[in-house]
């Protein structure tokens, strides 16, 4: 019996866009049922572990390798969104961002990141690696020569995440990339905000990519995970510090993940404009003071977002010019949005900072890096856009 499913999507077109990509990968399915008959969605396999041959230690499938039929599915399609040689799942995006840079330090080693990251990563590096005997310098990523300035003969790595929470400043990697080639240090990219349909870090000179896959890569706010791109003998070592710290994804966590990203490119799309119309109406209304999205002319980064990215993106952040007693009004009038945390996906949700991410600050330390009380983030979803116009203008007349 023949099936009309081809070899491999390269085969048949060099060059297949990335929702063709993110649909079809690299088909086809293994013929689970026999007499060729392929599934059109991966089964799937929901086993930890598989008959081993005899005499042998080769081949050895564990879901704990990330070497299981899901895994290896879901990571085949992101490495490919990534334009990267290989990639790998993780339990989380904690985890991807902890096995990346497990796999790049050691004892002894520095790293210098961007003071602009995500708070558990922060936490990480502040807690955590001080505790394994690896330092950390915090740059001022708008300071271009603090990178320069920060490093030592120990430094191994540079991290940095872009667009970055909650102010959507958007990074130039490329004169970074310029400096830690030149010095022989991998430069990490944390581009959860991006997607790779906004951006792509390795195009533009990182080594490695680190995505919360629990965002915009799955987008349905029902799956925690994470993935790492990169060259394959390195996301092999990620691999091997997955094996042994224990941060493997369950097959259905993968097979949903699987099936998030056939979506993602007319999601981030749909979010994009989406972002664009919310943030245009906001920026004209009375009550908020101001409004954070690289789409908009009067965003700092307005000129490089305009550049280097595909779209600017899905997340905003607002200030109503009545600080915080005012949020307090608008969150609890809010129908469409959700108020809660988390990002990326169809639903949009709104969060505050002063009460999320920046908690451990008081409202002075929080003002001065530019996120005053009233400053609210919002996560675009693909609702109909005049809905959530609609939403935004009702709470902010209650
Ligand atoms: C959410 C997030 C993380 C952590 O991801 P989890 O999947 O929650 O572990 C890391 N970086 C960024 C930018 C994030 O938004």
């Amino acid at each position: 019996m023949t099936t009309h499913a081809p070899d491999t999507i390269a085969a048949a077109l060099p060059a297949p866009g990335l929702s063709t990509l993110a649909l079809h990968g690299d088909r086809p399915h293994a013929d689970v049922l026999g007499e060729g008959h392929v599934p059109v969605v991966s089964p799937l396999v929901q086993s930890v572990n598989f008959h081993q041959p005899q005499g042998t230690g080769d081949g050895l499938k564990y879901t704990r390798y990330g070497n299981t039929p899901n895994a290896e599915i879901v990571q085949r399609r992101l490495a490919r969104l990534e334009r990267a040689e290989d990639a790998l799942v993780l339990s989380s995006g904690m985890g991807a961002t902890a096995c990346a840079l497990l796999a790049l330090l050691r004892p002894g080693d520095h790293l210098v990141s961007s003071a602009w990251i995500y708070g558990g990563t922060h936490k990480l590096f502040t807690q955590e690696f001080a505790a394994l005997g690896i330092e950390v310098t915090f740059v001022d990523p708008m300071h271009s020569r603090g990178w320069r300035q920060a490093l030592r003969p120990s430094t191994r790595a540079v991290f940095v995440e872009s667009p970055v929470n909650p102010t959507t400043r958007v990074l130039d990697l490329r004169p970074l990339a310029k400096l830690t080639r030149e010095i022989g240090l991998a430069l990490v990219v944390d581009s959860t905000f991006a997607s790779p349909v906004n951006f792509r870090p390795l195009e533009h000179g990182a080594d490695v990519v680190i995505h919360s896959a629990t965002k915009y890569l799955n987008g349905h706010h029902d799956v925690l995970s994470g993935a790492v791109m990169g060259a394959a003998p390195f996301i092999e070592e990620v691999r091997q510090k997955m094996a042994v710290w224990g941060q493997a994804p369950d097959p259905f966590a993968c097979w949903l993940l699987e099936r998030g990203l056939k979506t993602l490119d007319v999601r981030v799309r749909r979010q994009n404009e989406n972002a664009l119309a919310l943030a245009q109406w906001c920026e004209q209304h009375p009550a908020i003071g101001r409004v954070h999205y690289p789409g908009l002319a009067s965003h700092p980064d307005h000129a490089l977002a305009t550049e280097i990215l595909d779209g600017f993106g899905g997340m905003m952040a607002i200030e109503l010019a009545g600080g915080g007693a005012a949020a307090d009004r608008f969150v609890r009038a809010l129908r469409v949005f959700a108020h809660a945390p988390s990002l990326g996906g169809v639903d949009s949700l709104l969060s505050e900072p002063r009460f999320s991410s920046h908690a451990h600050m008081t409202s002075e330390a929080r003002a001065a890096i530019g996120i005053p009380d009233g400053f609210l983030r919002v996560s675009v979803g693909i609702e109909n856009v005049e809905d959530l116009i609609a939403d935004v203008e009702q709470a902010l007349g209650a």
